[in-house]
C-alpha cells in the first residue's frame, strides 16, 4: 500500500478526527473478504464533509473510491492507494415522500441498503422493487451498477438522482439524464470525463406503484425464494463475477460447460452451485480470484470464441 503524505494524512485527521482509519484492511469491507489496506478509509456523516474530502482528493490527485456494501467489489491484495470514502453512517436516511402522477416517490440515501429499501416498500405496499430483494448492496453501488435480478433493474425505478460532483457541488438530475445499460449507469458528460471517478451518488428517488401491502410482500418473499435455490447461500463472494453475454447467452452455462463448476486455484473456487460465482473458500487472495477468472476467460475464449467481461470491479494498484 501507497501511504498519503504526512500533509494529506493530517488535514483529513483533523478535519474528520474518529471517522478516519488509515490503512483499515478491505478485506473487512468487501462481501468477498478479499482486499488489502486503503490508505485512509473515512466516514463522512454529510454532504459538506463529503464535499470537502472529494475536492481534497480531485486538488491532491489521489484516487477516490466509494465504497457501498462492497458486494460487487474485488479489491486487490495490495490494497487501495487512497481514500475510500464509506457512505454507511451519514447517507442512509430513507421516507416515503407521497404522491406524484398516481405514483409514490420513496427517496434513499446512498448508503441505505437494498434490502431496507425493499422491506419499506413492501410494508408501505408499494410495488416495483421486489426484484431487488436479497442483493446485498446499498442504494448508491446499487445504482452505479444499475443492479438488477428477475427481469427487473434499478433503472425501472429511479425517478431521480442527488449527485456531488467533482466541483463538489450538489446536483439533482433526472434518471432519465443518466446512460442506463446491463449493469452499468453513466452519469452526463459534465460529470464524467477524467474526473468522472470523484462523482458520487448522495441520494435517490424512486417511483413506485401503490398496490396491496401484503401481495406486495408475497411476491418479495417468492423471489427472494427463488434468489436462494438458484444462488449459493452463506459463503464469501461478490455475485456473478462475469456479465451475461449481449444476447443473453448465460455467463455461468459458459462457464459450467467449459468445466469449471467446482474448479479450485488457491483459496479461489468456482461454486459448485452457480458456475458465475467465484467464492473465496478459505484464504482466497486477489491473486486467486483473478487468475481463476483468467482461466475461466481463456477457456470460455478457446471453446465458444466469446470474450467475458467481468461485472465483478476490481480496484487497487497491480
Ligand atoms: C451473494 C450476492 C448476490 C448478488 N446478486 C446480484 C444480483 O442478483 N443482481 C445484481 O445486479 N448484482 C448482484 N450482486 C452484486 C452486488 O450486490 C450489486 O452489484 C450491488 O448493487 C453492489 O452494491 P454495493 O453497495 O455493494 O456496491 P460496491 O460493491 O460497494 O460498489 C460497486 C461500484 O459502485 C461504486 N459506488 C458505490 N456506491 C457509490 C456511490 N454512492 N456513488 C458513486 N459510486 C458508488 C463503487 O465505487 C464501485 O465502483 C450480488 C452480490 C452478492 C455478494
Amino acid at each position: 500500500m501507497r501511504e498519503l503524505d504526512r500533509k494529506h494524512r493530517e488535514w483529513i485527521s483533523a478535519r474528520f478526527g474518529r471517522g478516519v482509519r488509515f490503512g483499515a484492511p478491505l478485506s473487512r469491507y468487501t462481501t468477498l473478504g478479499i482486499g488489502g489496506p486503503a490508505a485512509a478509509l473515512v466516514h463522512p456523516l454529510g454532504t459538506e464533509d463529503l464535499a470537502a474530502l472529494v475536492i481534497f482528493a480531485r486538488d491532491n490527485a489521489l484516487p477516490l473510491l466509494v465504497l457501498g456494501k462492497g458486494s460487487n467489489l474485488l479489491v486487490r491484495d495490495s490494497g487501495f492507494p487512497g481514500i475510500v470514502v464509506s457512505l454507511a453512517r451519514g447517507f442512509s436516511q430513507c421516507a416515503v415522500l407521497g404522491e406524484q402522477n398516481g405514483r409514490i416517490l420513496v427517496e434513499a440515501g446512498a448508503g441505505v441498503s437494498l434490502m431496507r429499501l425493499c422491506r419499506l416498500a413492501a410494508k408501505e405496499g408499494l410495488g416495483g422493487l421486489a426484484f431487488a430483494a436479497g442483493i446485498p448492496g446499498s442504494a448508491g453501488g446499487a445504482l452505479m451498477m444499475n443492479a438488477g435480478a428477475l427481469g427487473g433493474s434499478m433503472s425501472d425505478v429511479v425517478e431521480s438522482m442527488a449527485l456531488l460532483g467533482p466541483d463538489g457541488r450538489k446536483e439533482e438530475i433526472p434518471a432519465s439524464e443518466a446512460r442506463w445499460s446491463y449493469r452499468r449507469m453513466e452519469t452526463p458528460a459534465r460529470f464524467a470525463g477524467s474526473e468522472g471517478r470523484y462523482t458520487v451518488i448522495l441520494s435517490a428517488r424512486f417511483s413506485l406503484t401503490p398496490g396491496n401491502a401484503g401481495e406486495i410482500a408475497r411476491e418479495t418473499e417468492r423471489l427472494l425464494a427463488l434468489r436462494r435455490l438458484r444462488q449459493p447461500r452463506g459463503g464469501k463472494s461478490a455475485g456473478c463475477f462475469f456479465k451475461n453475454l449481449p444476447d443473453g447467452t448465460s455467463a455461468g452455462a459458459l462457464i459450467d460447460k467449459a468445466g469449471f463448476r467446482g474448479r479450485r486455484l488457491g483459496g479461489a473456487m468456482v461454486s459448485q452451485k452457480h458456475a458465475n460465482f467465484l467464492v473465496n473458500a478459505g484464504g482466497a487472495t486477489a491473486r486467486d480470484v483473478l487468475a481463476l477468472a483468467e482461466e475461466i476467460r481463456a477457456a470460455v475464449r478457446g471453446r465458444f470464441g466469446v470474450e467475458l467481461e467481468a461485472e465483478v470491479k476490481t480496484v487497487g494498484a497491480p
